[in-house]
C-alpha cells in the first residue's frame, strides 16, 4: 500500500459520511455486552464483524445496534467515536446517527441524543466539532422514516443538520419517500441518501431529481452511466466515496461486475478527474477495520497525486452543512 505523505498526513481533515453504529471497536462492544451481563472477548466481536455480501454486513450492522440499549451506551459510544477523530487529524465530522433503529427498538432518540451531546460537548475545546445526521432505514418505510424526521425536529438541536435514508436501497422505491424529504426541507435539514451503493445509476438519479438529495452516499454506481456522471460535475452533487466499505460489502465487485476487486479498482480517481466532487470518509471504521488516513492512503495507491490529495482534503470542508465559520450551539 503507498505510504501517505507526511504533509497530507497533518492536514486537518472533515469526514462527512461515517456511522456512529459502526464506529465501535470491538473493546468497546465488549463492554456494550458486559453491561448486558453477556462475557465476550474482542476477538469474538471481531469474528461477527466479517461479512460475505452487502445482506450479512446489514446483519451485523444490525446486531452492533443492538448492543445500544439506554443513553448511557450512546454516550460511551460517541466518546470512543471523538477520541478516535481526534487521532485522524479529523477537525470536523457530520456523523449518522440510526434514528430508525432507535425508533423500532422503542427507544426515545431525544434522550439518547442528549446523552451523546453532553458526552461530546467537551471535545470542541479540544478541535473537534462535531455534527449530526439523523437516518431513517430504508427497508422500514417512509412512515417510519417520517418519525425519524420528526424526531430531528423534537430534538431541537442545531447541531442536527441533517435527514437521510440508508439500508437497503433495493427496496422501496424512492418516490415513496418524497413527502418525507420535502417535510425535512421544510423544517430545514439538509437532504441526503445511500444510493447506488449496490443499487443502480438509477437510484442515483431518483435521489437528485425526486427528492432534491444535496450529497449522495457512496453513489459508485454512477461508473455505469456517463451521462450521470456529467450531471453529477454539472451540478457539483458530491459523491460520499468510502472505498474501504465498498471493498468489504462487496459493492465494489458487484458495481464493477467482476470479481475479486482490489481497492485500486475503485471508480475515485475516474469520478475525481470528471470533476465529480468527492467527499472521502470512512463510513463504517470499526465494522471495515478502516480510518481516516487509511482511506487517504487507499486514494494515494488508486494514482491520485499529492495536489489531488489536497484538493479532496478541501472538498471535506467546502461540501460540509456547517462549515467552520458558523459556530452552531446547541
Ligand atoms: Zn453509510
Amino acid at each position: 500500500m503507498t505510504e501517505l505523505s507526511p504533509r497530507i498526513d497533518s492536514l486537518p481533515k472533515a469526514e462527512l459520511h461515517l456511522h456512529l453504529e459502526g464506529s465501535i471497536q470491538p473493546a468497546t462492544a465488549c463492554i456494550l455486552m458486559a453491561r448486558q451481563g453477556v462475557q465476550a472477548t474482542e476477538q469474538e466481536v471481531r469474528r461477527r464483524y466479517t461479512f460475505g455480501n452487502f445482506q450479512e454486513f446489514l446483519e451485523a450492522f444490525k446486531w452492533i445496534t443492538s448492543l445500544l440499549r439506554d443513553p448511557q451506551d450512546y454516550a460511551l459510544v460517541a466518546t470512543d467515536l471523538a477520541e478516535h477523530l481526534l487521532t485522524q487529524n479529523v477537525v470536523y465530522a457530520e456523523v449518522t446517527l440510526s434514528v430508525g433503529v432507535m425508533l423500532l427498538r422503542k427507544q426515545r432518540p431525544e434522550v439518547n441524543f442528549e446523552a451523546l451531546l453532553r458526552a461530546t460537548e467537551p471535545f470542541e475545546r479540544r478541535g473537534l466539532r462535531l455534527r449530526w445526521v439523523f437516518d431513517a432505514v430504508r427497508q422500514f418505510g417512509a412512515e417510519a422514516a417520517m418519525a425519524v424526521v420528526e424526531a430531528a425536529r423534537s430534538c431541537g438541536s442545531n447541531t442536527v443538520v441533517a435527514f437521510g435514508i440508508g439500508g437497503d436501497e433495493l427496496q422501496v422505491p424512492t418516490a415513496e419517500f418524497r413527502g418525507v424529504y420535502d417535510r425535512a426541507s421544510e423544517l430545514g435539514f439538509h437532504r441526503l441518501m445511500h444510493a447506488g451503493e449496490v443499487g443502480g445509476p438509477e437510484k442515483i438519479r431518483e435521489a437528485i431529481e425526486l427528492l432534491r438529495v444535496e450529497r449522495i452516499g457512496h453513489g459508485i454506481a454512477a461508473i455505469q452511466d456517463p451521462s450521470l456522471m456529467d450531471l453529477l460535475a454539472e451540478r457539483k452533487i458530491p459523491l460520499e466515496l468510502c472505498p474501504q466499505s465498498n471493498l468489504r460489502t462487496g459493492a465494489l465487485a458487484r458495481q464493477l461486475a467482476r470479481h475479486p476487486v482490489q481497492i485500486e479498482d475503485h471508480p475515485l480517481p475516474v469520478f475525481f478527474r470528471h470533476e465529480i466532487p468527492v467527499v472521502l470518509s470512512t463510513d463504517d471504521p470499526a465494522l471495515f477495520d478502516t480510518n481516516l488516513r487509511s482511506e487517504y492512503a487507499h486514494a494515494a495507491h488508486m494514482g491520485l497525486q499529492e495536489s489531488e490529495l489536497e484538493q479532496t482534503c478541501a472538498m471535506g470542508f467546502h461540501y460540509a452543512f456547517q462549515p467552520s465559520s458558523q459556530t452552531g450551539t446547541p
